[in-house]
């Protein structure tokens, strides 16, 4: 995907000293790049899905267009104290402390086929604390779906056992 690749800039030392950030909206606002990515993922969604779960925030630009291009709804992973009505909650570690994602308790049918959507898998934090809520709330797993993933920090040994596909992959910083 070095086409893609092109389409995403790369800024250093944001939003700290020593994080290489890959900044998306340089993709976004290019209506080929914004296209030729949705394509990507959506080639990778093989059986029939009925959720799209993104995570807040960026995981909502490309969770929503791909809902809509599967004929599935969406539903949105939040970040604490954002969602209005009753929720379930899960922590997880980050470098420095814990943080919350949320999710509507009624958002999730059990049985209902889930697609798992954001735009980068890091450390993978963020997605194991969502996948965990998605289950707990009796959805099934069909697919864990990244535009990118930095291999370099292993982000996947927190997500065994799921099938996870990222279409741009960096290998160092
Ligand atoms: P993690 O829980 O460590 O996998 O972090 C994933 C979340 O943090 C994703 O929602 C990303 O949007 C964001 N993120 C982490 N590292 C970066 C980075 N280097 N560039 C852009 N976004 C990042």
């Amino acid at each position: 995907m070095a086409e893609l690749e092109k389409y995403i800039r790369s800024v250093p030392d944001f939003p700290k000293a020593g994080i290489n950030f890959k900044d998306i909206t340089t993709l976004l606002k290019d209506a080929k790049g914004f296209r030729m990515a949705l394509d990507a993922m959506q080639a990778e969604v093989d059986g029939p899905i009925d959720l799209v779960v993104g995570i807040e925030s960026r995981g909502f630009i490309f969770g929503c267009p791909l809902a809509d291009r599967l004929g599935a709804g969406f539903v949105p992973v939040r970040k604490p104290e954002k969602l209005p009505a009753e929720t379930m909650q899960r922590e997880y570690e980050l470098e420095y402390g814990t943080d919350r994602v949320e999710i509507h308790r009624d958002a999730i049918m059990p049985g209902q086929r889930i697609l798992l959507v954001d735009d980068l898998l890091a450390t993978g934090g963020t997605m194991a604390a969502a996948a965990h809520l998605v289950e707990a709330l009796g959805g099934t797993i069909v697919k864990i779906l990244f535009l990118i993933e930095l291999t370099f920090l292993n982000g996947r040994e927190k997500l065994e056992g799921y099938p996870i596909k990222s279409i741009i992959t960096y290998d160092a910083e």
